[in-house]
């Protein structure tokens, strides 16, 4: 069996091994919960196809969202990191390209964002910048930021992100405008427009009022365009996530 890194620790659940942070508190933002399965005596079908099962079909569970199929229309393995799953599990057809999708984020982007980079950042609505580096810490739980000064952003206590092309300005703060707006301009790989900066609102801890922080690209405006990207695809799972 391969080594379990410090701070986490090997679970068996019925749908497969995991491997978890050892105290709960530091799950990672973008980490699911196993669905409850759909008891056996509440499914004499196949959720997708109908067919009724017996000794020959056989029924299973996708470990994903917990309903059940038959072997046909549940047989793919599909790694599942969000769930924390050490092996690909079986799933169904909708979650398992779910999952493939979010396999890139885990892949690339995730990587992106804890590779960092370095940016141009000002606090509040103050009018002084500082460059700082900024990376998301490895447990994902936050942004560090270092320059000067030190500070973190926890990605649950950001409550909207804006994510600017060059030559566009904020206007409306809303998340879910803001996604399809991304998505057609210019979140597609190869596109030729950019992110140029983000602007974030959060709330700190112990305070109940909203601090903004905006980035732009300060060296590197490649690989700021990049983090900016990741970082908002991110966000995406985290909002899908909430809105569950
Ligand atoms: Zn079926
Ligand atoms: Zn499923």
């Amino acid at each position: 069996m391969s080594a379990v890194p410090d701070g986490k620790k090997l679970v068996r659940s019925p749908s497969g091994l995991r491997m978890v942070p050892e105290n709960g508190a530091f799950n990672s933002p973008f980490s699911l919960d196993e669905p409850q399965w759909v008891p056996d005596g509440e499914c004499p079908r196949c959720m997708q196809c109908d067919t009724k099962f017996d000794f020959i079909h056989r029924k299973h569970h996708c470990r994903r969202c917990g309903r059940c199929f038959c072997d046909k229309c549940c047989c793919k393995k599909v790694a599942l990191p969000r769930m924390c799953f050490v092996d690909p599990v079986r799933q169904c057809a909708d979650c398992s390209t779910v999952s493939q999708r979010e396999m890139e984020f885990y892949d690339k982007q995730l990587k992106v964002l804890m590779g960092g980079g370095t940016f141009l950042v000002t606090p509040g609505t103050s009018e002084k910048s500082e460059t700082m580096t900024c990376r998301l810490s490895n447990n994902h739980r936050y942004l560090f930021l270092d320059g000067d000064s030190h500070f973190e952003v926890e990605l649950s206590r950001i409550s909207s992100m804006q994510v600017l092309a060059e030559g566009s300005s904020p206007g409306d703060n809303d998340i879910h405008t803001y996604t399809s707006l991304l998505e057609s301009q210019f979140i597609s790989e190869g596109s030729t427009s950019r992110a140029s900066g983000m602007l974030l609102q959060y709330k700190p801890p112990g305070s109940q009022d909203s601090q903004q922080l905006r980035m732009e690209a300060a060296e590197d405006k490649k690989v700021a365009a990049s983090w900016f990207a990741a970082m908002h695809k991110a966000a995406r799972l985290l909002y899908e996530s909430r809105d569950q």
